[in-house]
């Protein structure tokens, strides 16, 4: 078509052209043209921007083209990533009881081989069976070994697929009001996951049976697994001839967890922070020895 065309009312098509384009969902282009058709077309992608009207009106309408189209899907998985990362947000704040807690990420894991990594992360995939079924993990072992850090990894992944999750620790729920505690509960008894962390250091008074008893029975009557961390050793969580009340008491509560939970996790080897002291050790002296030859001591 002959832009300098001009029929018998003096329109030319440059005009029509123009008009088309101005239809054309305000995504005008110095490139786009108009057809044999008389549509606007898109000078990237070839695809009309105009159609007639289908009311039967003869209106030109502006449709998108794939451009358009593809621009609207960005900005659409845009809008829902922002969404996401609010909700991930909201979670983390409502979930972790200490923001620390929030840094444990599999990305930070320093020990991807080792067995704890492995079930975490093998936990992580399989979550929706190990929700189903209400199963948890135990990890175990002396203090700096992980068991915090794969039990956390767990709680971020999951808090980043929009999970609610909630990590709090046995001291930090001694040192609840009775009020506090209530919306303690609400999270216990509504969190698709609970994560209790250093179990067995609480002060064997009855108080502190009781708030531990009632974690425990919240997420057994809900059905909705727990990971604990636990310097015990499964032995002394099995206890299996208790011979005094405490001891009762705490088979009770122990049986409970170990039933809770199938996956016993030994976090063994050095404790990661003595190993971390260690090498943070080796460099300061590999610095030191390069500072005393700039110095020519
Ligand atoms: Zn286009």
């Amino acid at each position: 078509m002959n832009n300098n065309n001009t029929n018998s009312i003096g329109i030319t098509t440059k005009d029509i052209c123009a008009d088309v384009i101005n239809k054309s969902l305000d995504n005008k282009n110095d490139t786009d043209y108009v057809g044999e058709d008389g549509h606007c077309y898109c000078g990237v992608c070839k695809k009309a921007k105009t159609m007639t009207s289908p009311f039967g009106d003869g209106e030109e309408v502006g449709i998108p083209c794939d451009c358009i189209k593809s621009e609207n899907a960005a900005k659409e998985e845009a809008r829902k990533r922002n969404k996401h990362r609010i909700m991930v947000e909201r979670l983390r704040r409502e979930g972790l009881s200490d923001a620390a807690y929030g840094n444990n990420t599999f990305e930070n894991d320093e020990t991807p081989n080792c067995q704890a990594s492995q079930i975490a992360r093998y936990y992580v995939d399989e979550w929706v069976n190990q929700k189903e079924r209400g199963q948890g993990i135990i990890f175990y072992g002396n203090c700096g070994t992980g068991k915090t850090f794969y039990a956390t990894c767990i709680a971020n992944a999951l808090l980043e697929q929009g999970i609610r999750v909630y990590v709090t620790n046995i001291p930090r729920l001694m040192s609840y009001t009775p009020d506090q505690m209530r919306n303690v509960d609400s999270m216990l008894n509504a969190c698709d996951l609970v994560v209790i962390d250093d179990l067995g250091v609480e002060n064997p008074n009855a108080y502190n049976f009781s708030r531990v008893n009632d974690v425990v029975d919240r997420r057994y009557t809900s059905g909705l697994p727990i990971i604990v961390t636990t310097n015990l050793d499964i032995s002394e969580l099995e206890l299996t001839t208790p011979t005094n009340d405490r001891e009762r008491k705490l088979n009770r509560i122990y049986d409970r967890i170990l039933e809770m939970c199938p996956m016993r996790v030994a976090a063994v080897g050095e404790s990661r922070r003595r190993e971390k002291a260690i090498r943070a050790r080796a460099e300061e002296a590999a610095k030191f020895r390069e500072w005393q030859k700039k110095q020519n001591i």
